[in-house]
């Protein structure tokens, strides 16, 4: 496929996924070989996480033309947690443009916890990157909106085109979080003493926090993905999110930070651009192809889902999804090239 950034045209190269019978059949495959995994366990910093059932586990695989492979507890819902960012940054790259967005926020990688305040520290008061509380807050900060309340509006309606269906705000996980997010709330002051947001970062902090307890379920972090993967059209509904750019630019950020300081190890296990969040859930996206969406409270040392790693590595390699993916060319290809 041709497409036109700055009046070049560049050429685009993705690949298919197998056909229906099989995305199926390794869905239900991945599925049930990692739900006896026990490994890990639920997030408990913010209250009320602590309460989620660790054996809930549910799949989606949706595909770029809408087709969705669903097991488990797929349509059971959770709060988005850091997932957010992702579609946040998105819908701000959307409106300021890669530069500016590159400017404020940053790409790299902290190599520290998601929330951690020596990352914004050692970076004189610059956010390293969008996926982790500081870039996240300062990215909130920018959503178009006069007032906090309306910005909060942008984000929930930015991020229901993403799913296309209206999510709705979990109260109870927005109460818990609003409650005990001391530690977001410092990041928030000590961006603004860096001049770094210019509003109450207080009220940006409410917003985010907000952002995070959008209630998802695997299905809908599918289609959200897959709508990435197709250049920013909802697989289902068939609304342009966001411009194919900037689905570019938000997948080259969620290679390189989506699952916190072991986004290095899950791109050379996985191959994958992936975002995920302490309530459980991951997305990983192949572009042009479909996005899987992963649900299972239990995490590693980094807030990643335990089970939801596995299926994705399972499926990553039976479904053909590692971007960095390189194998020799078949005989009758170097016949034909000779
Ligand atoms: N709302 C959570 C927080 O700010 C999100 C963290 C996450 O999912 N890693 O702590």
């Amino acid at each position: 496929m041709d497409i036109d950034v700055d009046g070049v045209a560049q050429q685009v190269s993705t690949g298919r996924l197998p056909g229906w019978d099989r995305v199926e059949a390794l869905v239900r495959e991945a599925h049930q070989t990692y739900s006896s995994a026990t490994a890990g366990a639920v997030a408990d910093y913010i209250p009320v996480l602590a309460a989620a059932d660790p054996e809930l586990f549910g799949l989606c695989v949706a595909e770029v033309d809408g087709g969705l492979h669903q097991v488990g507890d797929a349509e059971v819902t959770f709060s988005i947690q850091s997932i957010s960012k992702a579609f946040v940054y998105a819908l701000v790259c959307e409106t300021f443009g890669h530069e500016e967005v590159l400017e404020r926020v940053g790409v790299n990688n902290t190599g520290l916890a998601f929330n951690s305040v020596m990352a914004v520290e050692l970076n004189g008061g610059h956010p390293r990157n969008p996926m982790v509380n500081a870039g996240a807050i300062a990215t909130t900060a920018m959503m178009p909106g006069a007032t906090p309340a309306e910005q909060w509006q942008q984000i929930r309606d930015g991020l229901s085109r993403f799913a296309g269906h209206p999510l709705e705000l979990d109260e109870e996980v927005y109460r818990s979080e609003a409650a005990t997010n001391l530690r977001n709330r410092a990041i928030g002051r000590l961006l603004q003493s860096y001049g770094r947001i210019a509003v109450d970062p207080l009220e940006v902090v409410d917003t985010y926090t907000r952002q995070c307890s959008l209630r998802v379920s695997a299905r809908d972090l599918a289609v959200m993905g897959a709508t990435l993967a197709d250049g920013g059209v909802n697989p289902l509904t068939g609304e342009r999110v966001v411009s194919a750019q900037v689905c570019t630019d938000t997948l080259a950020v969620l290679a390189s930070t989506g699952m916190y300081e072991n986004s290095g190890e899950w791109l050379f296990e996985i191959g994958l651009p992936a975002k995920s969040g302490v309530s459980g859930g991951i997305v990983a996206i192949a572009p042009g192809k479909g996005a899987l969406g992963t649900f299972s409270p239990r995490l590693d040392a980094a807030g990643n889902s335990v089970r939801g790693q596995r299926a994705a590595a399972h499926l990553s390699r039976t479904l053909g999804l590692n971007v960095f993916a390189s194998t020799a060319r078949s005989p009758e290809r170097q016949e034909q090239d000779r």
